[in-house]
């Protein structure tokens, strides 16, 4: 454990009546910080102590929310958790009011810049990447093949090209193709087709006799896309499917091969945000270290997003208020409706409840476990809501609803046009794409020490009072800014390191 010299309480929002103790080993009854707060119990690292007497009823107020209620007098000092508070019950969905939120737009931030690949479509890629796009499962094993022959053969010669990378997946074939759900995946693949990164140069392979037609993963008004089928009959045999495949990838490695970098403002960052592994240092220091570079995204002009409906569920009553306007509440609403159905038809209970380990990591509220992952979205109003597969049609906050689920999260949040994406993790995950950089933020020094390789950020130190959170944020928005440029190179990509891509297919198959 990292030995620290000081006693560090730690406040997330000014409005907070309850700190949390971040020394790993808990501070002990007695201990004096901030000059005037004496604890008068032992508390364990993460866990709230009462920054003033809380009177019964009186709100627990954490990230400048209410968390809990104080079931018995809490004095200055005291241990705050499930034990003396009552939960607050999160009201039903109709029954969420909206009221429009005073929201005073911070001051623009001006001036920011990266070096990135700008699209026709006006969207600006921060990779250089063929995209081969598959219509069904079929060709995997075709296009795994190409995919290692092309980096072989054809990327040396054309530098200005990063890699190739083939979209397999399970769907395609053996699928209600008409059931309402059947939408999420098929608008998954063709979204992820038209990614910023793969610069407008879409190729599909697709086998010919499958369900999901290669025709319908194209764009509207596409002329340059190109689809091969394996079943065409002008191929004679293996070698000649590949000499096919490989002129084709010929044709766009010549496009992308002239794609030059060019200075973008930071307002065509679209950044997603997502975290995995987490733990009780998550709430405190990755996720409002990455919330206060959301904003400052934000502030210039960018594009966030944040997803992982499991873990937003719960503080739903809480985020419903910070949408622009009532047809984005109402759109928040509905997808939390949609995914309770959905779980409810597989026969599964909300998973985002506190567990045992949550508790005894401190954090003694859904509500609280919540808000200490959506911390990650910063405080600017949420301008629009996609669902799962769409892309993004505004700039400033999103809220894109996926499962939390690391790479199909990940997969939905490529669909939805992020160029660059941050992952903020507490017990560790190698966790990659190769589509786009994977800035991974640690939640504590003590694993970015221990993978010293893995992790590109280490937010730690907010935990020890050795940075702030606005420091830390500050130095995250210029990372994101290098990396985007291609200036500094993350680790998963020296490594070469990538998770497949996972479709959220809610439909059924056939
Ligand atoms: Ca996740």
């Amino acid at each position: 454990m990292i030995q620290t010299a000081q006693n560090i309480v730690i406040r997330t929002h000014p409005n907070d009546n309850v700190g949390i103790v971040a020394n790993p080993s808990g501070l002990k009854k007695g201990t004096v910080v901030w000059e005037n707060l004496m604890l008068v119990q032992d508390i364990p690292m993460g866990h709230k102590v009462a920054l003033k007497n809380l009177l019964i009823g009186e709100p627990v107020i954490r990230y400048g929310q209410v968390i809990a209620y104080a079931g018995e007098e809490i004095p200055r000092g005291g241990w705050v958790n499930e034990t003396n508070i009552r939960l607050p019950r999160p009201p039903a969905l109709q029954d969420i009011a909206y009221i429009k939120p005073e929201w005073t737009p911070p001051k623009p931030l001006e001036g920011y810049t990266f070096e990135g690949y700008k699209n026709p479509d006006g969207s600006v890629g921060t990779k250089n990447v063929l995209g081969i796009t598959t219509s069904v499962q079929c060709v995997a094993g075709m296009t795994e093949y190409i995919c290692q022959k092309i980096r072989r053969e054809l990327l040396p010669l054309y530098p200005n090209v990063d890699d190739v990378v083939a979209f397999n997946h399970s769907y395609g074939c053996g699928i209600a193709i008409d059931a309402p759900a059947a939408i999420v995946p098929i608008r998954t693949i063709q979204n992820i087709a038209q990614n910023p990164n793969f610069g407008g140069e879409i190729m599909i392979i697709g086998l010919g006799c499958e369900k999901l037609r290669p025709e319908r993963l194209l764009p509207q008004n596409s002329t340059e896309a190109s689809i091969l089928y394996l079943q065409d009959e002008a191929f004679e045999g293996f070698e000649s499917m590949v000499e096919g495949i490989m002129e084709l990838a010929e044709k766009h490695l010549q496009k992308l091969n002239r794609r030059q970098r060019t200075t973008c403002p930071a307002s065509d960052l679209v950044v997603g945000m997502q975290c995995g592994g987490s733990d009780a240092f998550s709430g405190l220091t990755g996720n409002p270290v990455s919330g206060f570079a959301a904003d400052l995204i934000v502030r210039a002009g960018g594009t966030v997003f944040f997803s992982e409906v499991t873990e937003v569920r719960d503080a739903i009553h809480l985020l419903v208020p910070r949408a622009i306007d009532e047809s984005v509440a109402q759109a928040l609403k509905d997808e939390m409706a949609w995914y309770d159905d959905y779980l409810e038809r597989g026969k599964a209970d909300r998973s985002a409840n506190t567990t045992p380990g949550n508790k005894s990591g401190g954090l003694s509220t859904i509500v609280e476990k919540s808000l200490g992952s959506v911390a990650k979205s910063g405080t600017s109003p949420i301008v629009d809501v996609i669902s799962p597969g769409d892309k993004i049609r505004k700039k400033g906050l999103n809220f894109v609803a996926t499962p939390a689920s690391d790479f199909v999260c990940g997969t939905l949040q490529l669909a939805a046009g992020m160029n660059m994406h941050v992952f903020i993790t507490g017990r560790g995950t190698p966790y990659g794409l190769n589509m786009v950089p994977v800035i991974k933020v640690s939640s504590n020094s003590k694993l970015s020490a221990r993978w010293h390789d893995l992790i590109d950020f280490d937010a730690g130190p907010v935990a020890f009072g050795l940075k702030t959170i606005e420091d830390m944020g500050w130095e995250l928005f210029k990372l994101i800014l290098e990396v985007a440029s291609g200036t500094k190179e993350v680790a998963t990509d020296k490594l070469g390191l990538y998770n497949d891509l996972v479709l959220f297919n809610p439909g059924p198959l056939t």
